[in-house]
């Protein structure tokens, strides 16, 4: 058994809370958040609206019939990256190691920080001072791994923290449902309840063959996590893959266009990766080569992020910006840091399902046919740029090979 001490953070209903810091009036009212267009898609909602039957991801209009009376927001990706920064800061503050998994949510290894009981107090100010610095409502669990403290968590919400004593943590899960297992979609617990399997306990009975036999792989994983299991570390945040591309040119040039269009097309690839792990970025960096062998780079933060529409202008900004001296270009190359896992619905805010649909779309042709199959017509005079590696499978990092052209 390890004798880690692990937390989960994660801030409770993340997006319906930063609204109520803003405008008080919205405490205790239903609300859901997501685009305002009835073409629009449910991101959050407050917990007045579960009985409802609501949940993020629908439709607006659905969650509207079912929940006639909350207040809809249109929600703002900028400042919900804000508040969560200001929760990151703090985090780093106080622990030793974290890692950010989502925008609201938190890892920390507090090992080693104290005996155990220090370690609950230090995790208890932790939230304590969250809540008072930021105003927001966190839930925290306590364990010796990541996925029992996940758990703990749930259970703890909202606005609550729980700590699971070592050698408890089987009995703990055990009454729980298996929807309660973070690796346990949709489809899987459809599968395990046509085999009657309900609760977290049944599958801690079960023998490891019998999961495996039935859902392969994953099988093995989900019998492990029911038993309590997870070997997973913290990874630092700093530490966390950063995804980049770029490109040496035979000649040296000062063809803005086909710059441009180069820069374009490389923010196509990255974020179809992004997408495709379910990440988004925060972070974006563009870097120049000039023939004199000087390399400027320029970065800017961004609201967490995946969508080409939103992080093309905001490129081609630094490279203006960036693009200064009247030399020939050797290089140019971008590339996204600060990521986190995410979904499209942060990007839906002015958007819907429309552009949901189409971003969908578009990356199922890529994933098919090569990531160079569909692009805007505006980074179509690049080259290939792309490969169609999977950065965030648990493959070795991505290191592009410079390419000529
Ligand atoms: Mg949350």
């Amino acid at each position: 058994m390890s004798d880690k001490q692990i937390i989960h953070l994660d801030l409770d209903t993340f997006y319906v809370s930063v609204e109520r810091k803003m405008d008080a009036r919205l405490t205790n009212r239903p609300i859901l958040v997501g685009g305002t267009s009835d073409r629009g898609v449910v991101a959050a909602c407050s917990y007045e609206t579960r009985g409802y039957g609501v949940h993020s991801g629908m439709s607006m209009k659905l969650a509207k019939q079912l929940c006639p009376e909350a207040v809809v927001i249109r929600g703002n990706a900028g400042i919900y990256s804000k508040h969560s920064d200001e929760v990151t800061e703090i985090i780093k503050q106080e622990t030793p190691l974290f890692e950010k998994s989502s925008i609201d949510e938190f890892y920390a290894d507090l090992s080693g920080t104290d005996r155990f009981y220090g370690c609950y107090k230090l995790a208890t100010e932790i939230r304590k001072k969250i809540i008072k610095e930021t105003g927001l409502p966190i839930s925290f669990g306590l364990s010796a791994n990541k996925v029992v403290s996940k758990i703990a968590t749930g259970e703890a919400k909202p606005n609550n923290q729980l700590m699971i004593s070592q050698g408890t943590e089987k009995l703990f899960i055990a009454p729980l449902s298996i929807k309660k297992i973070p690796q346990v979609g949709d489809k899987t617990y459809q599968t395990l309840r046509h085999l009657g399997i309900k609760r977290i306990g049944t599958i801690q009975e079960m023998p490891e063959e019998m999961m495996v036999n039935v859902l392969g792989k994953n099988g093995g994983i989900i019998w492990r996590r029911a038993q309590g299991i997870d070997n997973r570390p913290v990874v630092a945040f700093n530490e966390r893959k950063s995804i980049s591309t770029e490109r040496t040119f035979d000649r040296d040039t000062i063809d803005i266009k086909k710059l441009k269009s180069i820069l374009i097309a490389m923010t196509e690839n990255l974020a179809f990766q992004l997408r495709r792990g379910d990440k988004l970025t925060g972070c974006i960096n563009v870097k120049i080569k000039y023939s004199d062998f000087n390399t400027y780079t320029k970065q800017m933060r961004i609201p967490y992020c995946s969508a080409d529409h939103i992080l093309i202008p905001h490129i081609l900004e630094i490279f203006e910006k960036l693009y200064n001296r009247r030399l020939l270009i050797r290089l140019i190359g971008i590339k996204f840091s600060h990521i986190v896992n995410g979904h499209y619905q942060i990007n839906l805010f002015d958007d819907n399902e429309t552009s949901m649909n189409l971003y969908k779309a578009l990356d199922k042709i890529r994933e098919k046919y090569g990531d160079r199959t569909v692009m805007r017509a505006a980074g179509m005079e690049s080259k290939t740029i792309g490969r169609m590696l999977n950065p965030f499978n648990g493959l070795p990092p991505v290191v592009l090979a410079h390419r000529k052209q």
